[in-house]
């Protein structure tokens, strides 16, 4: 492994989890943790997070190749000023974000001169926190490199066979391809089950109980998306405005389609697209992103 140690900014799912799967994958490699929650600071020590858990970024950051900021994407900028002048010359900064144009736009303000390789491991849960974090929470998931420009070839390769070693799998593209990508597969979604089930407690003919009852009905299945934390998608829409908002255009026509097939009872366009949309589970299920089990084979980890 190229990194001999690793700092880690953050220490709530994403940060907790790097730590524990660096103890678990790359036992050789030195760990130091912050966190500005000092009472996330406690629980990281209590649990291991990172081998040295410290009182602030720079002093987590001293001797580290490699620093990975996993905070909440609206407080990256913040996060990253307080390693302006504490990092080691050459030392690899990387980040956990959900958008990553943005992002990197604000590694790059904030840290001029040292070598930014933004990173998105599409793996999570809806807890966060420091007691949330799991070693396996990267095995068989992607981790998408957005490199930019001019990136060193080895830095990347480097990083790459970082995520390798904990589990992950490895895409390369652009900061504007992931944002559009997710915007489809994470971030629309995200915001279709916050509207429904913020549409279902606002109904005033359904009662609460009665939604919650009946909620094996699909219900269900949103409110664990609907479950997640409200900073990092507040963050996310707010970072990923113009890819979201036109894959929310495109939403809204097939939408307004649906809508169209149910009043004028074409029955046949609605079986085709729901027919198209069962292979496309089929698929998930195949490539071992999801579970066919009907807890989805969550299990404890939700
Ligand atoms: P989390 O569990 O809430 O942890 C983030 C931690 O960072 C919190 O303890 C927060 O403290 C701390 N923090 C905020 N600003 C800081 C700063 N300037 N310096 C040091 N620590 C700071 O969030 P998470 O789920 O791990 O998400 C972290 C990042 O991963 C986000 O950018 C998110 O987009 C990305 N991500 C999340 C998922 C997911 O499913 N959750 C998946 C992939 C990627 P406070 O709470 O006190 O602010």
């Amino acid at each position: 492994m190229t990194f001999g140690k690793v700092a880690i900014i953050g220490l709530g799912l994403l940060g907790g989890s790097i730590g524990l799967a660096i103890r678990q994958h790359l036992p050789g490699v030195k760990t130091a943790g912050y966190d500005s929650d000092p009472q996330v600071r406690l629980r990281a020590a209590e649990r291991k997070l990172a081998q040295e858990i410290c009182e602030s970024a720079a002093e987590a950051a001293r001797g580290a190749d490699l620093v990975i900021l996993c905070v909440p994407v609206g407080a990256i900028e913040h996060a990253a000023n307080e390693l302006s002048g504490a990092l080691e010359p050459g030392a690899l900064v990387s980040d956990v974000g959900s958008s990553k144009q943005s992002v990197s736009a604000a590694l790059a303000r904030a840290l001029p001169g040292q070598p930014i390789i933004p990173a998105h491991p599409v793996a999570g849960t809806e807890h966060s926190g420091p007691d949330a974090g799991f070693a396996t929470l990267f095995h068989n998931r992607w981790c998408i490199l957005t490199p930019p420009d001019g990136a060193d070839p080895e830095q990347v390769a480097a990083l790459s066979e970082f995520w390798t070693a904990l589990g992950a799998m490895v895409e390369v593209m652009t900061a504007e391809h992931h944002d559009l990508v997710l915007a489809v597969t994470s971030h629309i979604p995200h915001l279709i089950a916050y509207t429904i089930v913020g549409t279902a407690s606002d109904l005033e003919d359904v009662t609460r109980g009665e939604v919650i009852k009946y909620s094996a009905g699909g219900f269900r299945d949103f409110t664990r998306i609907a479950a997640s934390d409200p900073v990092m998608w507040r963050d996310v829409f707010l970072n990923n405005r113009e890819a979201v908002l036109e894959m929310l255009g495109r939403f809204t026509e097939d939408l307004t389609a649906m809508q169209r097939a149910i009043r004028s009872g074409n029955g046949d366009a609605l079986f085709d697209l729901f027919t198209r949309t069962r292979a496309i589970r089929r698929s998930i299920i195949e490539q071992k992103q999801d579970d066919a089990r009907p807890d989805f084979g969550r299990g404890d980890h939700g």
